[in-house]
């Protein structure tokens, strides 16, 4: 198997940053790690879960389209940047990738997120040591990742072990040593990571419970809610978007900017009826979308068990208090 020592990571990212746009966990202010260009801040592997998934850099928050003069659309809808590489997501954020590529993919496909995609080299970090609040093994998709990207790197003593997932990921580790024994320390990995991870939420049981009838539940969840729509944008899988105009006289530009189906206007018709009157209601179809169903093959939800959305809700309402409070609710 390939091996990267520690010392020699650096240089492998630079070299590679020649050709392509190379993404790291840099440390934040604040002290927190997300992806940056590399060279642009600390570089880290001292990191559990990064912060912020790595969503933005594939579907970013606020999107330009085309740009247009009177009925005229100038400029083409297609990716125009080169490869890009996306060192150091964790398993969770690999399976929450091909979540949105399965939303994005579908006919007709979305050419913005999909010319992305199609430069973009995943580079998974296995985890090897669980953050507060993941529960990825619960969701199925980590410590350890089973599909989604280009190359999995295994933290050893003195560096990484790397299990190549596509071409492009062998095209990338070229330079790289072959050294025996790997395959080994990699299928005993997941093993002792699992062994640390306690009290994950019965995604399982909370999912048959949302086939039922839940409305009364809500009704005491969402008081807690002051409708800020942290869960979705922090969540890996949300991907919902709506579009404005930017007009001065006959020209403009067609932007598109994340949206949520926890605010009223997401599903409010020009009518002023809204088939999801309550934020209960709301709530409800965002919990039952992820916990009811895939658009991938090797995964059961749209929840990916990243523990981010539980980090991020100031009413203390993310996947995990709601599944346990769920469960109880229906015993
Ligand atoms: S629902 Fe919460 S835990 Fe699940 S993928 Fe989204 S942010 Fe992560
Ligand atoms: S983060 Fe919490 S308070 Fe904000 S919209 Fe989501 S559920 Fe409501």
């Amino acid at each position: 198997m390939k091996f990267i020592a520690y010392s020699e990571i650096w240089r492998w990212l630079e070299g590679l940053s020649r050709d392509m746009e190379v993404f790291v966990p840099t440390v934040r202010q604040g002290g927190d790690v997300g992806l940056a260009p590399i060279g642009t801040g600390k570089f880290t592997l001292d990191y559990r879960r990064l912060s912020e998934s790595p969503k933005r850099l594939l579907f970013p928050q606020v999107e330009e389209m085309f740009r247009f003069r009177g009925n005229e659309v100038e400029g083409s809808y297609d990716y125009e940047g080169g490869a890009r590489m996306l060192f150091g997501i964790r398993p969770c954020d690999a399976a929450a990738v091909a979540t949105a590529d399965a939303f994005f993919r579908r006919e007709p496909p979305d050419p913005y997120y999909v010319g992305r995609r199609r430069e973009t080299v995943l580079v998974v970090v296995a985890c090897s040591e669980p953050d507060e609040g993941c529960f990825c093994p619960e969701a199925g998709t980590g410590p350890v990742a089973r599909f989604g990207f280009d190359l999995q790197l295994f933290p050893a003593e003195e560096g990484f072990w790397v299990q190549v997932g596509s071409e492009r990921g062998e095209e990338v580790l070229s330079e790289v040593e072959d050294l025996p024994d790997g395959e080994e320390y990699v299928a005993g990995f997941e093993e002792d990571v699992l062994k640390k991870f306690e009290d994950m939420p019965d995604l399982k049981r909370a999912s048959k419970v949302l086939k039922g009838d839940t409305e009364g539940f809500w009704f005491e969840v969402e008081d807690r809610c002051i409708t800020c729509g942290g869960c979705t944008y922090i969540c890996p899988t949300c991907t919902c978007f709506d579009f404005y105009d930017w007009t001065t006289g006959e020209q403009g530009e067609r932007i598109r900017t994340w949206d949520s189906c926890v605010f009223a206007g997401f599903t409010r018709e020009a009518s002023g009826h809204n088939p999801r009157p309550s934020q209960g209601h709301r709530l409800r179809r965002w919990f039952e979308h992820k916990l009811t169903g895939s658009e991938v093959p090797h995964l059961l939800y749209r929840c990916v068990g990243c523990g981010r959305c539980e980090r991020a809700c100031p009413g203390g309402i993310g996947m995990r208090p709601v599944v346990e409070e769920l469960v109880k609710w229906s015993a």
